[in-house]
């Protein structure tokens, strides 16, 4: 049976504290406990964070959800679902549930074909017309 061989980092102790260096930069020493096998500097915590965030998550996670719709500050008058009256992005106080909710049409989901979709419809469309050819005869 093997055991499982810790890494022993470098570290040193000054004046009564243990410093030890980080695991992954292995550049920076921080101030550790005296039992603390291993650390990472707060560089890295952050570092790692950051590549553990998928892009998205982390966009959304800086936009704040209004669910207003996109460019409402750019209408003359907008209306949100709590009755607040913005005209072009600048609230209105006083008009405040004076005015109905603004609606809003979501946006027409038109699909657009990729060229490789459309490749594929015109084979399907050519297998149709084979196919009732064939029941022709
Ligand atoms: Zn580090």
């Amino acid at each position: 049976m093997t055991k499982k061989i810790k890494r022993k980092w470098m570290s040193f102790v000054e004046k009564g504290q243990k410093w030890m260096i980080c695991k992954i930069c292995q550049s920076e020493y921080v101030d550790v406990d005296e039992d603390t096998a291993a650390v990472t500097c707060s560089d890295c915590v952050q570092r790692r964070c950051l590549a553990s965030m998928p892009m998205d998550q982390f966009f959304k996670s800086v936009k704040p959800k209004t669910g207003r719709p996109p460019g409402w500050h750019f209408m003359s008058e907008y209306v949100d679902k709590k009755g607040n009256v913005f005209h072009k992005g600048k609230e209105q106080p006083e008009l405040k549930g004076t005015l109905k909710p603004t609606k809003v049409k979501p946006p027409k989901k038109r699909k657009k074909l990729t060229a490789d979709e459309k490749l594929f419809k015109k084979a399907a469309d050519y297998k149709k017309r084979l196919k009732a050819k064939r029941n022709n005869k």
